[in-house]
């Protein structure tokens, strides 16, 4: 029920901090994906609390960006397969969702029939579409994802890393909160700005149909049709 993720500096206390603040949001499960820009990435997902999901990491799994998730199920169990972030099966994306996707059957038999599927959930029916559109129409992501979204109907923020282009995180929003907050040398996406005040205090509220392209030092954001939009950013004035 809440997401945070990082590009740009060591993420995985911020990360889990912002996941630790989103607890009020209520959940089941919880995990993180983390990325060292140096070939190493490292998954880790586990119904529970937080604390779980801190127990269960080594020291070694940091990373420069990464993205993490609380989960209130409402497609498969509470389990660690299907806590996010879901992978597609070439394990190259990976993404995290809060939301409900409507037509996720329909887009299963439609579009990836030959698919194997590990978890239940409808949020890998999105991840495993984008990476098919991607091999498919050798597409880039960010139009892929645009591509992929203008098939499904429901509710989502999304987070989605390419593990080719591992120093940009791709988000989308439509009914479910997300906010980007812009730092120096980093940017951070969460779904409320308490949760990451302590790492930034400007920030852009993501509208309804919108999808983006963060890296560290920039943001490019879209309409689902692709026209170009700008939002003047503002000031959060709390003390963490
Ligand atoms: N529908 C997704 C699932 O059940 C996301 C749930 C959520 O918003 O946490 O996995």
């Amino acid at each position: 029920c809440g997401i945070v993720g990082l590009v740009g500096k060591e993420a995985k206390e911020i990360v889990l901090n912002g996941l630790t603040k989103l607890e009020y949001r209520g959940y089941d499960s919880a995990g993180i994906y983390l990325n060292d820009l140096a070939g190493n990435e490292y998954l880790t997902k586990t119904t529970g609390r937080i604390q779980n999901l801190k127990e269960q990491m080594q020291t070694k799994e940091q990373g420069l960006v990464g993205i993490g998730h609380t989960r209130w199920a409402t497609h498969g169990e509470p389990t660690d397969n299907n806590a996010h972030p879901q992978f597609d099966q070439t394990k190259r994306f990976y993404m995290v969702h809060n939301g409900v996707i409507e037509n996720y059957q329909e887009i299963k038999d439609k579009y990836l029939k030959n698919i194997i599927f590990k978890s239940n959930t409808d949020t890998e029916v999105m991840v495993q579409l984008i990476s098919k559109i991607v091999q498919e129409q050798e597409l880039d992501t960010f139009s892929a994802l645009k591509q992929a979204l203008n098939l499904i109907r429901g509710s989502y923020a999304i987070l989605l890393i390419d593990n080719k282009y591992p120093d940009h995180i791709y988000i989308a929003k439509n009914k479910s909160p997300l906010m980007l907050g812009l730092g120096h040398n980093f940017n951070i996406i969460a779904s409320d700005a308490l949760s990451v005040l302590d790492q930034t205090k400007t920030f852009i509220d993501i509208q309804d149909g919108e999808v983006g392209d963060i890296t560290k030092n920039n943001y490019k954001l879209e309409t689902l049709d692709g026209k170009a939009v700008a939002h003047q950013s503002y000031q959060v004035n709390i003390d963490p």
